[in-house]
C-alpha cells in the first residue's frame, strides 16, 4: 500500500495538505517540531499515492512511496 513521510522539522504548518488530502489522511501534530511549529502527521490508512499532498506541499516536506 503507498504510503508517504512528512519531513516533520520542515514543515512550516501552512497545513494545505491536510486539507487536501483526499482520504483525509493527514492530521495536526500535537507536538512542535524545531521551528515551532505543529507539523503535519502522517495518520496512515488508505493512501492511494496520489500525490496530491507532495504537489502541494510549498516546502517540498512530502515524499509519496508507491
Ligand atoms: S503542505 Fe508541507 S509545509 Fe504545509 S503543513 Fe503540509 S507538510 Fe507542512
Ligand atoms: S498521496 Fe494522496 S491519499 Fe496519500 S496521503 Fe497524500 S494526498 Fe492523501
Amino acid at each position: 500500500m503507498p504510503k508517504i513521510k512528512i519531513d516533520k522539522d520542515r514543515c512550516k504548518g501552512c497545513y494545505l495538505c491536510v486539507v487536501n488530502c483526499p482520504n483525509g489522511l493527514i492530521k495536526v501534530s500535537k507536538t512542535l517540531n524545531v521551528k515551532g511549529v505543529k507539523p503535519a502527521v502522517f495518520s496512515g490508512g488508505k493512501c492511494t499515492g496520489c500525490k496530491m499532498c507532495a504537489v502541494i506541499c510549498p516546502d517540498g516536506g512530502i515524499i509519496v512511496y508507491k
